[in-house]
């Protein structure tokens, strides 16, 4: 377990977790730093990485071998049960697919499969695999620029999900569902730091609810 500083309390500072089996975590790390200096970053590979967590970002990378890298560090059950009871994850592009209840194009292994989206695989086709454009967010103020590298996209979003950003051809590429949010492209390979401290923002507002109710609670 790696924490910036194992010499704060969890008290005094929030604390969390990239998703450390795959992908692009080192840029959600970098990122989360830059977003807010104060926010301790762990990295999780176990499930004893997952203890104390204010929130959970689970990156881009590929979601069939994540899958399976949940399954084989005993992650997946964990990770869904805190998302369950409250704690916010983050899912982008493979991290997207993880969180969705319905998948189109492969089924990983393990998932968390929370969120109320039924999610095409590799949606931009072998062509235009990849591109980046300008996209409204709701919740921020200007546009942000968002990169697609063989993303997936929404094709269907339940009642319990909202969508926050659409492309022009309506696709939706970025959606929450309470304590969970999924975009189809990588803010972390921007310098914008705006949709990870909305991120933390969600993370602190859980931290302090739950913090409160401890506090509360009858000896
Ligand atoms: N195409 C990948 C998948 O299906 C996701 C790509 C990404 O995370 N950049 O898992």
């Amino acid at each position: 377990m790696t924490d910036d500083s194992p010499f704060e309390t969890r008290d005094s500072r929030l604390v969390i977790g990239v998703l450390a089996v795959q992908g692009d975590f080192a840029e959600h790390a970098a990122m989360l730093r830059r977003a807010d200096p104060a926010v301790a970053v762990r990295e999780v590979r176990t499930p004893k990485d997952l203890e104390g967590l204010d929130g959970l970002i689970v990156p881009g990378g590929e979601s069939t071998t994540i899958g399976k890298l949940l399954v084989a560090y005993g992650l997946e059950l964990p990770i869904r049960e805190k998302a369950e009871h409250g704690m916010p994850v983050w899912g982008t592009c493979a991290g997207m697919i993880l969180l969705a209840r319905n998948i189109q194009g492969g089924e990983p292994d393990g998932r968390i499969g929370l969120m109320d989206l039924s999610v095409q695989r590799n949606a931009f086709g072998r062509q235009i695999d990849s591109f980046e454009t300008e996209l409204t967010f709701k919740g921020l103020d200007a546009p942000i620029h968002a990169v697609f590298i063989r993303a997936p996209t929404v094709r269907q979003i339940g009642e319990q999900a909202e969508a926050l950003a659409t492309l022009p051809d309506g696709r939706v590429v970025a959606a929450r569902q309470g304590n969970l949010l999924a975009t189809a492209f990588h803010p972390e390979l921007t310098p914008d730091v705006r949709l990870h401290a909305y991120f933390i923002e969600a993370c602190r507002a859980h931290a302090h609810s739950r913090r409160s109710e401890v506090e509360a609670s009858p000896l």
